[in-house]
C-alpha cells in the first residue's frame, strides 16, 4: 500500500532529493543523510514494503545484488577495507524509517565505528529449543 507520508517513498518518486548513487525499475540507493562512515549508502525498494520481511523474495535478490555492487564500489573508489551490510526489522531493532532498506556501510581499518554484539551464553536445553522453534517455520 502507498503511504504518502513516507520519506523514502519520496526520494523514491523524487519528490524529495538525494544524493543518489543508483536507480532501476525495483530499487534505488542513495548516501545515508546522518552517515556512520564516509560512504554509508542505502538500498532502498521502489515499492513502499514495511521491512525486510514483507518484501516479495524476487525483489529482495535485486535489493542485495544492488548492496553487493555498492559494497564492491566502496571498496574499489573509497577505499574501504571492509563493509557491514545491515537491515533493520521493527522498532526494537533499531529501525527509524519503516521503508525496507539496507544499509551498506564502508569500514576503514581503525574507523573506531563499533557495531557491537555482546555475547551471551545459553544453555543447551534453551539452544535446543530455539533451533526446534526455528525450525519448524521452514
Ligand atoms: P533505520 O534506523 O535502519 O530505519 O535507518 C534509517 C536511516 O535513514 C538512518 O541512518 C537515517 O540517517 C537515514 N535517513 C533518514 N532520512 C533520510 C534522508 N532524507 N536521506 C537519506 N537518509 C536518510
Ligand atoms: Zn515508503
Amino acid at each position: 500500500m502507498k503511504d504518502t507520508s513516507c520519506i523514502f517513498c519520496k526520494i523514491a518518486n523524487g519528490t524529495i532529493p538525494s544524493y543518489k548513487v543508483y536507480e532501476d525499475n525495483d530499487v534505488i540507493a542513495f548516501l545515508d543523510v546522518n552517515p556512520a562512515s564516509r560512504g554509508h549508502t542505502l538500498v532502498v525498494t521502489k515499492e513502499h514494503f514495511s521491512n525486510m520481511t514483507t518484501c516479495p523474495k524476487s525483489i529482495l535478490d535485486k535489493v542485495f545484488e544492488v548492496a553487493q555492487t555498492i559494497a564492491q564500489a566502496q571498496i574499489a573508489q573509497l577505499g574501504a577495507t571492509g563493509v557491514n551490510v545491515l537491515t533493520n526489522v521493527g522498532e526494537s531493532a533499531g529501525q527509524t524509517v519503516h521503508h525496507f532498506h539496507v544499509h551498506v556501510i564502508p569500514r576503514y581499518d581503525n574507523d573506531g565505528l563499533k557495531l557491537a554484539f555482546p555475547p551471551k551464553q545459553l544453555a543447551d536445553s534453551e539452544m535446543t529449543d530455539i533451533k526446534s522453534s526455528i525450525e519448524k517455520a521452514l
